[in-house]
């Protein structure tokens, strides 16, 4: 009898399996007309670059061929859009068993996270990585699927051996989110701003209204869901307008944003990464309402992350301009929002922090970029490792032991 369910288990593990790899197979058929479906670039607006590498693989398409290749990890569809487009989640490691008995703002309130998740040494840790919940920021694709392509086959898109990475990613549960915001990738007429003006970002990434001015950042904040006055809707949010980043944590106004709480609520992820690009060097940001000893933490792994920016002779933040961990608002107005990291940690307890790419953009204060397609692909693969080893060798154990 006991078999038998094993057997009816295993059976509906590999049709569940094969219903997405299914999807994935439509998806990547019409992707043609994904393409199709994307914004065109206005008249007067530089062209898309023509010059993208091989490995720089930034589409939607791109993660649907990554997909219907994993072997080793577990595809799941997570979410549809608004637009009708899947999430989809891969997820690496078994995942363990952490004989949960409350959530956890319980569990804290009874003094101890293991009533919510006991993580002693004998489970693996927990890696949460969401890729771009913000449609036009397109450097995050890129990265995540050369990671996929590493935990399956030790390499990335150029070839270049990371089995060390790979082999960290087997010492772990890990679960990628390749994108998280596929309306907002497929509004994006772009797949690479490196080179091109940062006012094309925030055109098409915050989008405008409907006399053609640029609702801009942090103006495109200041309508939620964006509707209404609205030109171009900015890759920044879902086709309902929501940015997934400030959606209704208490009651989620995105199925995307839902599938995202739910993942952090079930899996206890030890680390959790929210992937973004910005016009400077890359950086991870602190989030603002998290327990006091997490910011040491994540200042902690910016501070290591720099540093090997700097040994590997990419682009990185002088030590001076570093984000020392701060209280939030002590006056009024408060600026200091409750966004998705703050949540996610909130949730879960887990250490969760936005990690900001460079794009590449030019400005008058940027005259040049301060990265090459390589060097995009670079800093994300060492965050990724850096993550990975603070995860394994810098844990928190929760424990009932005392
Ligand atoms: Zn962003």
């Amino acid at each position: 009898m006991r078999r038998n369910q094993k057997c009816i288990h295993l059976n509906l593990d590999k049709m569940k399996s094969v219903i997405t790899k299914l999807l994935i197979i439509l998806c990547f058929t019409f992707s043609i007309e994904i393409a199709n479906a994307q914004v065109q670039i206005a008249e007067g607006d530089p062209p898309n670059n023509t010059d993208l590498p091989f490995f720089f693989k930034s589409k939607l398409e791109h993660i649907d061929e990554e997909l219907a290749l994993v072997e080793k990890g577990k595809v799941e569809a997570v979410a549809i859009s608004p637009g009708g487009l899947p999430v989809y989640a891969v997820y690496y490691g078994e995942k363990e068993e952490f004989h949960s008995q409350a959530n956890y703002n319980s569990a804290v309130a009874a003094r101890n996270p293991a009533y919510y998740a006991q993580k002693g040494p004998d489970t693996k840790p927990v890696v949460f990585i969401i890729g771009p919940v913000h449609g036009q920021e397109v450097e995050g694709i890129v990265g995540v699927v050369n990671l996929i392509h590493i935990a399956e086959t030790g390499k990335d898109y150029r070839g270049r051996d990371w089995s060390e990475l790979q082999q960290k990613i087997e010492q772990c549960r890990v679960i990628i989110i390749p994108c998280a915001n596929p309306d907002g990738r497929r509004r994006c007429p772009y797949d690479s701003f490196l080179g091109l003006h940062e006012d094309m970002v925030t055109k098409y990434g915050q989008g405008t209204r409907k006399d053609g001015s640029m609702w801009g950042w942090p103006g495109a904040k200041s309508n939620h869901p964006m509707v209404g006055d609205v030109g171009i809707l900015g890759s920044y949010f879902n086709d309902a307008g929501i940015n997934i980043m400030h959606d209704e944590f208490f009651h989620p106004m995105a199925a995307e944003t839902k599938a995202i709480l739910e993942i952090t609520r079930k899996e206890a992820p030890d680390m959790t990464v929210t992937v973004h690009s910005h016009e400077t060097p890359p950086a991870i940001y602190n989030p603002m309402y998290t327990a006091w000893y997490m910011k040491e933490r994540v200042y902690d792994l910016e501070k290591r992350l720099n540093n090997r920016y700097k040994e590997a002779q990419l682009s990185f933040t002088p030590d001076s301009l570093l984000r020392v961990p701060r209280k939030e608002d002590d006056e009024f107005p408060p600026h200091d929002s409750f966004n998705l990291v703050c949540a996610l940690h909130n949730l879960s307890g887990t250490m969760a922090f936005a990690y900001e790419n460079n794009d590449g953009t030019i400005s008058d204060r940027i005259p040049e970029p301060f990265v090459t397609y390589e060097d995009i692909l670079d800093i994300q693969l060492l965050l990724y490792d850096e993550m990975l080893d603070y995860a394994l060798n810098d844990r928190l154990y929760w424990t009932l032991e005392e």
